[in-house]
């Protein structure tokens, strides 16, 4: 049952803030913001601080508005790329780009890159990194793949049931713990790395991000 965003929409941008998987999206030039309701996991937060009461759940939008819930699906249909998850070459590349940060920093660390549903495609661990980092770094990086947002965001809301609840029912893989970030192409995830192992876990984040520019700088 996706919210939907309708056309009263004046397109200030605080749903986008508090939306925890990041579906909100818009692009220049467009009329409001829209929700992917394939995404949407329900939350109501939207619809909790949207200053002119544009956010309905699809099942109570008002009849004049009902044609927003075509309009929502369609934006992601034809904005959201018909790609595939990260290639293993360029798996490959981030994870040898966080082994070089962590070095550079003097840690050892596990990098993985996960696909947009959380599957691993590589695992990079260095040497004498801990054995549990592997394992570490997989759940982060399936954490960021599932909520499409850094880990490091949720750790505030580590406590709350609904996380909590989160966490029993993907039976312990979620870890909100800084060291992962997804990995988008234009409003699309395509997966997420995730890195553990070294002595703090925003330095885990910091070579996600050495990581990261990989994906964003091809050939750099
Ligand atoms: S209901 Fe929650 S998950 Fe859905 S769009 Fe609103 S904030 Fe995002
Ligand atoms: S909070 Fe309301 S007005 Fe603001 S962008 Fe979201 S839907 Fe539009």
């Amino acid at each position: 049952m996706p919210y939907i965003i309708t056309s009263l929409c004046t397109n200030d941008g605080a749903c986008v803030e508090v939306c925890p998987v990041a579906c909100i999206h818009t692009k220049p030039g467009a009329p409001q913001f829209y929700v992917d309701p394939e995404v949407c996991i329900d939350c109501e937060q939207c619809e909790i601080v949207c200053p002119v009461d544009a956010i309905f759940k699809d099942i109570d939008i008002p009849a004049e508005h009902a044609e927003s819930i075509e309009v929502n699906a369609a934006f992601f249909r034809q904005n959201k790329a018909a790609i595939g998850p990260v290639p293993f070459d360029t798996a490959w590349a981030m994870i040898r780009s966080a082994h070089e940060y962590a070095e550079m920093v003097g840690a050892t660390v596990t990098a993985v890159v996960v696909d947009e549903a959380g599957a691993p495609i590589a695992v990079g661990k260095m040497d004498k990194a801990e054995p549990r980092s592997a394992e570490l770094a997989f759940d982060k990086a399936y954490t960021a793949a599932a909520f499409h947002v850094a880990t490091a965001t949720l750790v505030p809301q580590a406590r709350q049931p609904s996380l909590r609840s989160l966490v029993i029912s993907h039976r312990g893989k979620i870890l909100p713990m800084a060291g992962a970030i997804p990995i988008l192409n234009g409003v699309t995830i395509v997966g997420a790395i995730g890195v553990a192992g070294s002595s703090r876990p925003e330095q885990d984040a910091l070579c996600c991000r050495a990581a990261l520019a990989v994906w964003q700088n091809p050939g750099h």
